[in-house]
């Protein structure tokens, strides 16, 4: 592994020039009949220490970012994780100490336990949802550390890593190179590596580079970043209709085997082609939303090719008249807006799929293939963007973007998982400053949002590693490798000419009528982009807020139901959602309104907090697990369970006296002048009434009592 390799070389030199430094000051002070004193050498030990603890840690994001830093930092200990939530409560998720390392990686930081039984699991944030990361509160102190680190994640929570006693970077180093293997090791003993929740799935950091850049070549570093990623996206939408494209066969995903297939879609001599209407109508309105060009008139045509997912040998699809082309999408990258240009909409329909059985299901290395034609002649639309894009996360943003909009839509259930949604991505790179494109290759088989962006990062390293070395890309189609996260070259790129596009003899073209479209036009939801404005105009959301609840349409409509059920204050029934119930519905891979909290309980659980019926904190943890659990509404779970606050100062008074008689030290900091000291006592009230009383009753009677 070449870890740190390339750091400790330069901090090496550091230290070179800072030890002859100090000799030299040494020498001469000695030489002037001065004395060495303690204090300088001090001095300038503790100058060598920040130099190198500071080197050390100061990883910039933008370094990161461009992929060539994949590393570890070993920890001793892992102390535990703390969120602080949009309402500025802190909130401990596990403590105890873990051996584990945190991992920077070309897609984003990871936590990485050492061993599965050793405490906390395995945590990971793509950069995409990393906001903000600093090291604070770090001290370095040869080579020793200890701080943490602040991720500020999705959903406007705050994650707060302590990390403690980092030991010698050697040790880390070692420790990290125990770390990696073991997990590559457990990823693959795993019975099912595939049904591990993509984002934790454990990814081997890219090959490391040839060799380790020497520091004395600051040329090569200035090269790097001459290259400019040009980057384009086709997206494959399954629509969801009731049958397929062109016969009456149902598209529901997941039935045995060559079971939805009939005459027509099988390619039986004969048989002739009826389009699918709402087919037509719903690339329409994926055309409309994307403020495209409809084209007065379209036909289809057939894409020949010698392959056995599709029957026929050849693709009913759309070529130099696309249904609609031009328009654009708008998306925010970490809250900055872009935007990318539409280039094509067109309709087609989709191919079986081959599973290529044997080793790794690849096809070199298959022994058979099976084919399971119920896919084939479900319809299918294409959305090619310009190449526009620049960045790895421009791409993610913008697919991101692209199933919110589809998905409020309705004409798709658009899950990458299950390639209802599919997404080939055009990577090229050109020095700085070019205007021409350079040669791109074609990634495919990417199942979800942060393999998209991965398989896009290595592609521009990959491609960065030929160009510096003075090799050419080739044109081809590349397949990106789930596991090694590396993308692997298949096939050499087919060329428009080798398809024999000619019109489909059996199909009339398509002329949608200005009345038809303009009815299409009148059915359009708000689309996400207004839907945030207005959030944050309307609502006074905050826009992380807006960004969060409109990625999912289900959720955005939970929300706006909840606002009108509670009846003000839209910012606390969207912390909520934000919140508590994305948590929840993260543990359980569903969405925020999917958890069993229907709107009108969520603003109810609100409404028990404002009416201090019980703390914020209970509603967010007891109550609303029980909600979940029983399915019964938070007023009955509050009722039943005995959970309700204590704001009765009576009862409180009494349990104030208890606790300022066990405390009488801190009562006298208190007295003293340390008013900060009353929180303790706050706390060991809210402990003896396991978290029920009203800690701002509590406040004021103690206040009250200490006469402070
Ligand atoms: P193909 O016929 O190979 O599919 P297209 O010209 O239809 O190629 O383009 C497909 C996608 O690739 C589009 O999204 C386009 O913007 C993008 N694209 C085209 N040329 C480049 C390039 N040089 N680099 C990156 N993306 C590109
Ligand atoms: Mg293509
Ligand atoms: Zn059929």
């Amino acid at each position: 592994m070449n870890l740190f390799r390339r750091r400790l070389w330069g901090d090496r030199v550091v230290l070179i020039i800072v030890a002859l430094a100090t000799a030299a000051v040494v020498y001469v002070y000695q030489t002037r009949g001065g004395e060495v004193r303690l204090y300088i050498l001090t001095g300038w030990s503790l100058m060598v220490a920040w130099l190198i603890g500071f080197s050390e840690l100061r990883i910039g994001r933008k370094q990161l970012r461009r992929g060539r830093d994949a590393m570890f930092l070993g920890l001793a200990a892992f102390v535990g994780e703390e969120r602080i939530d949009p309402d500025g409560e802190r909130r401990r998720g596990w403590t105890g100490a873990a051996p584990g390392a945190l991992a920077f990686e070309p897609h984003g930081i990871r936590w990485v336990p050492k061993r599965l039984d050793e405490g906390p699991e395995e945590l990971s944030f793509a950069w995409s949802d990393v906001y903000t990361w600093r090291l604070v509160g770090v001290i370095p102190f040869v080579w020793r550390a200890s701080g943490y680190l602040l991720i500020s994640n999705y959903g406007g929570r705050e994650n707060v890593f302590h990390i403690h006693g980092i030991r010698s970077w050697r040790h880390a180093v070692r420790e990290a190179a125990i770390v990696g293997p073991t997990l590559v090791a457990r990823g693959h003993s795993e019975a099912e590596p595939q049904s591990q929740p993509a984002a934790l799935a454990w990814v081997p950091p890219p090959p490391p580079e040839p060799e380790p850049v020497p520091v004395e070549q600051p040329q090569e570093k200035e090269k790097a970043p001459a290259f400019e990623p040009v980057i384009g996206l086709e997206c494959h939408v399954e629509l969801a209709t009731h049958s397929k494209m062109f016969c009456g066969c149902p598209t529901t995903f997941g039935g045995a085997p060559n079971t939805q297939v009939c005459a027509v879609c099988t390619g039986q001599p004969g048989t002739l082609p009826v389009p699918n209407r709402r087919a037509i109508e719903e690339t329409l309105r994926i055309a409309l939303a994307l403020g495209s060009t409809v084209a007065p008139r379209s036909i289809f045509h057939r894409k020949n090719y010698f392959y056995p997912d599709m029957p026929k040998n050849y693709q009913v699809s759309q070529y130099d008249i696309p249904m609609a082309s031009g328009g654009e999408l708008a998306f925010d990258v970490e809250g900055d807006r872009r935007s990318t240009r539409i280039h094509r909409v067109h309709l087609e329909e989709d191919t079986g799929k081959t599973l290529h059985a044997g080793e790794g299901g690849r096809i070199g290395a298959a022994e058979h293939a099976s084919i399971d034609y119920n896919r084939a002649g479900i319809p299918l639309v294409e959305i090619v963007s310009e190449a526009d894009l620049r960045t790895p996360e421009e791409a993610r943003a913008y697919l991101t973007e692209m199933r919110t909009l589809l998905l409020s839509l309705g004409v798709s259930n658009v899950r990458l998982e299950e390639g209802s949604l599919r997404c080939d991505a055009n990577v090229s790179l050109r020095p700085k400053g070019a205007t021409e494109f350079g040669v791109k290759t074609e990634i495919k088989n990417m199942n979800s949002l942060r393999s998209v962006q991965r398989a896009i990062e290595f592609e521009i390293e990959r491609q960065t590693r030929l160009l510096e070395r003075g090799e050419e890309i080739l044109q081809e189609t590349r397949h990106f490798d789930e596991e090694s996260g590396q993308t692997i070259g298949g096939r050499s790129k087919e060329y428009s000419a080798d398809y024999r596009y000619f019109p489909d003899p059996d199909l009339v073209p398509l002329e949608p009528s200005p009345s038809l479209l303009s009815e299409i036009r009148g059915t359009l939801p708000e689309l996400p982009s207004r839907r945030r404005a207005r959030f944050v105009s309307e609502f006074g959301l905050a826009p992380a807020d807006a960004r969060a609840l409109v990625v999912s349409p289900g959720v955005a409509d939970a929300f706006q139901q909840a606002v009108l059920a509670y009846g003000s204050s839209p910012q606390l029934v969207a912390r909520w959602y934000v919140g508590e119930l994305a948590q929840l519905a993260n543990e359980r891979g569903v969405e925020a309104h999917e958890v069993g909290v229907s709107p009108e309980r969520v603003a109810e659980l609100q409404r028990l907090v404002d009416d201090g019926k019980i703390s914020l904190s209970m509603a967010k943890g007891d109550v609303l697990r029980r909600v979940v659990e029983t399915g019964r509404s938070p007023g009955e779970v509050v009722a039943q369970s005995g959970l309700s606050q204590i704001s009765d100062t009576g009862e409180l008074g009494g349990i104030v006296e208890e606790v300022l008689e066990a405390n009488p030290e801190i009562v006298q900091q208190v007295r003293g002048g340390k008013t900060g000291a009353i929180n303790a006592l706050v706390g060991d009230v809210m402990k003896r009434t396991k978290g029920q009383a009203n800690a701002q009753v509590v406040r004021e009677l103690l206040t009250h009592r200490l006469g402070s």
